[in-house]
């Protein structure tokens, strides 16, 4: 027999890890993705956390090394000498957004992920709930999951919380090999590399390939990040304009980028940097600018209504493990709905309070990392309270 009928809203990691654990835990699921055609994350690399690949391990085939390409050390740097400023052992490994997405939207299939479901509203009730998307179209369910990031519209509509700044924006993107001399792309490998300043920082690992059909090729690319402070107002307005005009909200992407802020990249890169950190930057064919933000809940269940993943805490991305908590977040929802037996309003009751609890200590965690990351404050190498993952629950 059937369990609870669920609408996913959002088919990014939180929405089809939470789509594929209901399923196998008999609920008839559903997803309403916003984007009208597959999802890219334009490439960009992700830390391995156990929780992310947890459902790729343990009900698929896959296998780590299907998808990401392992390191033995986190180094760092001071970016604007290139000295070596220390070295720790750590075994991570790395993979790309889109191998993660690929291979969870396999397990799941496409027949029952809808594209073009952008949610406007979503109505919690205590005998139902409901999402209504902006084609006109409502879908009713015994739980909606509201996996839709950080911009979050259900988070606007049940607790008027959006994302606020953090201060700082990132600037990403990726290398091959072509495009780095051999000296550059030889530095890079086989770590989590730091470059550190005094008012910022950069991050770059190898990560998997990935074809446009979102199979990993065996060969690898270097990752980068490069995140400036940048006040709110007219600094950040101009940054985010693209070369249409337009102020946009989260990012601005390579083809949109104004020929101005790829100067202002490439030069920053070329005065402040030293030769292999410039060279990396100055590299990337397709570098783009997002803005960091972040954003706390104090409620993630209402009635039949769930916010998971960014959708309720969006954490800065400094302790690599959001796309973890995110689907960890929809773990702890089908364990505690099969121990309730399906009965979806006792299973958020007992849900709720451990995830906000991981939700806000991973938030205090990814401030306080940027807090030294961005300001030169002290950054050990390997300090405990700034390794990367998940708190661990009380
Ligand atoms: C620069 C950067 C680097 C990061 N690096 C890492 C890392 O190394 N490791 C890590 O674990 N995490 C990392 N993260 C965090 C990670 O990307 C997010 O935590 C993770 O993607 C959250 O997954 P999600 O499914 O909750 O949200 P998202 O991935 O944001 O997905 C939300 C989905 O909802 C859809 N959607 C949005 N609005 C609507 C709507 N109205 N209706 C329907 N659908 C909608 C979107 O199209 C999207 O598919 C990083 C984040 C950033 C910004």
């Amino acid at each position: 027999m059937s369990g609870p009928k669920v609408a996913v809203v959002g088919g990014s990691i939180a929405g089809l890890t939470a789509a594929n654990v209901l399923r196998d835990a008999s609920c008839e699921v559903d997803v309403y993705e916003r984007s009208e055609t597959l999802l890219s994350g334009f490439g960009t690399g992700i830390v391995v956390q156990p929780e992310l690949v947890r459902y790729l391990l343990e009900r698929t085939s896959t296998t780590l090394d299907d998808i990401s390409v392992p390191s033995h050390e986190m180094r760092y740097f001071d970016a604007a000498s290139g000295r070596n400023a220390g070295q720790v052992d750590a075994g991570w490994r790395f993979t790309a957004y889109n191998a993660v997405y690929q291979k969870l939207l396999d397990a799941f299939g496409t027949e029952r992920y809808h594209l073009g479901k952008e949610l406007v509203r979503v109505t919690p009730g205590v005998e139902g709930a409901s999402a209504s998307f902006a084609d006109g179209t409502e879908v009713t369910a015994d739980l909606v999951v509201c996996a839709d990031g950080g911009g979050s519209v259900a988070r606007a509509q049940l607790l008027g919380r959006k994302p606020d700044y953090a201060g700082y924006v990132t600037w990403r993107g990726m290398v091959d090999q072509r495009d780095v001399s051999p000296e550059t792309w030889d530095f890079f490998q086989d770590a989590f590399t730091y470059g550190l300043l005094p008012d910022g920082h950069i991050i770059a690992y190898p990560i998997s390939q990935v074809s446009s059909e979102g199979e990993v090729t065996g060969e690898t690319r270097l990752n980068f990040q490069w995140y400036w402070n940048v006040d709110a107002g007219a600094a950040l307005d101009e940054l985010m304009t693209a070369n249409d005009g337009s102020r946009r909200p989260v990012s601005v992407h390579f083809v949109a980028l104004p020929a101005s802020s790829l100067e202002q990249f490439h030069s920053r890169a070329t005065n402040e940097l030293a030769p292999v950190f410039r060279d990396l930057i100055t590299g990337a064919p397709q570098p783009f600018v997002t803005i960091v933000a972040d954003a706390d809940v104090s409620q993630m269940a209402f009635d039949r209504v769930a916010l998971i993943g960014d959708a309720a805490f969006t954490p800065r991305p400094h302790a690599a493990a959001g796309a973890a908590k995110a689907a960890a977040d929809a773990w702890a929802l089908a364990d505690r709905l099969v121990e309730a037996s399906g009965d979806v309003r006792e299973a958020l009751t007992a849900w709720e309070p451990e995830r906000l609890a991981v939700g806000q200590a991973y938030l205090t965690k990814v401030r306080a990392m940027a807090n030294a990351l961005q300001h030169g404050g002290e950054f050990p190498p390997g300090a405990a309270e700034f390794r990367f993952g998940l708190p661990k629950p009380a």
